[in-house]
């Protein structure tokens, strides 16, 4: 991985134009991601840098605090949503630095954030969170214990006992942790065996909800899959997608889902086999416009999300973590 640090010229924190984030102030330690998971869609991103480069905002901290202490910003931002593009724990010590600092900045303030990890979260951010545990959702995105899995879809992300120490240690700073079961693999990651694998584990750890999603495709992904999965994994996969047409999505992004009865049937698998464990499945909304999906997270339980979840027509809306 090569690392450029730059300094962020725009404005830190924007709000998102997608789904349950709409409205929510979003924050990207880095621009590109050292895990390079071959789903990720912002991979395909126009400003994208190439794979393998991470550009880091080395001012984030001191600029995030400007805008906050400005008096027209500082009421307008209650809550903040990292890691819409990339990952904030990334292995990189200086990514690390500026992602300590900058949500020192927001909990200094008294502002509460949510991240999605597939990342190691060092011990230090385990003593930041401890003084501010209500202030923070932390979400542990998890597919699969198998390990051979990550190997061929995430790489270069913690690996499954690291991703399960930090949902205990974690908790163990009172911290509220959820669980984010995306992409599911058809095929792959979603059989009887894998689920239950994947609920025991997360069930002995007091995980009592899960958000689900399938995989989705966008024609910069299924160029990644092509070129970064062994033959047979991607053959599997792409057949799952080759009779769907690209729909338009949003302004101008062309995308495919898996088939809705294929969808259907294998979340129905999570729903039977959900209940012996304690667990409760949502569906994500904004991945399943066609299907009745749920919120997939607390932090996203706001007034107008709700109201949307009960609308007939709803968008797909697409974000990596
Ligand atoms: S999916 Fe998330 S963790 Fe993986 S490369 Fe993309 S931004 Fe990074």
């Amino acid at each position: 991985m090569k690392l450029t640090e730059v300094d962020r010229k725009s404005r830190v924190l924007s709000r998102a134009q997608f789904g349950c984030l709409r409205n929510a102030h979003t924050l990207n330690i880095t621009r590109g991601c050292e895990f390079t998971c071959v789903y990720c869609y912002a991979r395909g991103y126009p400003d994208a840098p190439f794979c393998g480069d991470v550009h880091l905002y080395r001012n984030l901290p001191e600029k995030l605090a400007a805008e906050l202490d400005s008096p027209r910003r500082r009421s307008v931002v209650q809550r903040v949503v990292f890691n819409t593009a990339s990952d904030s724990f990334q292995t990189h010590p200086g990514i690390l630095d500026v992602t300590f600092a900058t949500m020192k900045v927001l909990l200094e303030r008294g502002i509460g954030f949510s991240f999605l990890t597939k990342g190691w979260i060092p011990n230090r951010f385990m003593d930041l969170f401890a003084e501010h545990p209500d202030l923070i959702v932390a979400r542990i995105g998890l597919v699969s214990m198998a390990d051979r899995y990550r190997d061929l879809f995430e790489p270069y992300t913690a690996t499954v006992a690291e991703r399960l120490q930090n949902i205990e240690r974690l908790q163990a700073v009172a911290v509220n942790v959820e669980v984010r079961i995306d992409p599911i693999i058809p095929f792959y990651t979603d059989d009887k065996a894998t689920i239950e694998r994947l609920f025991e584990s997360l069930s002995s750890r007091q995980i009592t909800s899960v958000a689900l999603s399938y995989l989705h495709l966008r024609p910069a992904i299924l160029d990644q899959l092509r070129k970064e999965l062994p033959p047979t994994e991607f053959n599997v996969l792409h057949s799952c997608f080759e009779r769907k047409p690209w729909t338009k999505v949003g302004a101008a992004t062309r995308s495919k889902l898996i088939p809705r009865a294929l969808r259907n049937k294998g979340y129905r698998r999570f729903m039977d086999l959900a209940p012996k464990f304690g667990i409760r499945p949502l569906i994500c909304q904004c991945k399943n416009p066609d299907l009745p999906g749920q919120l997939c997270s607390s932090w996203f339980e706001t007034k107008k999300n709700k109201k949307q979840l009960n609308q007939k027509e709803k968008q797909l809306s697409l974000f990596p973590c």
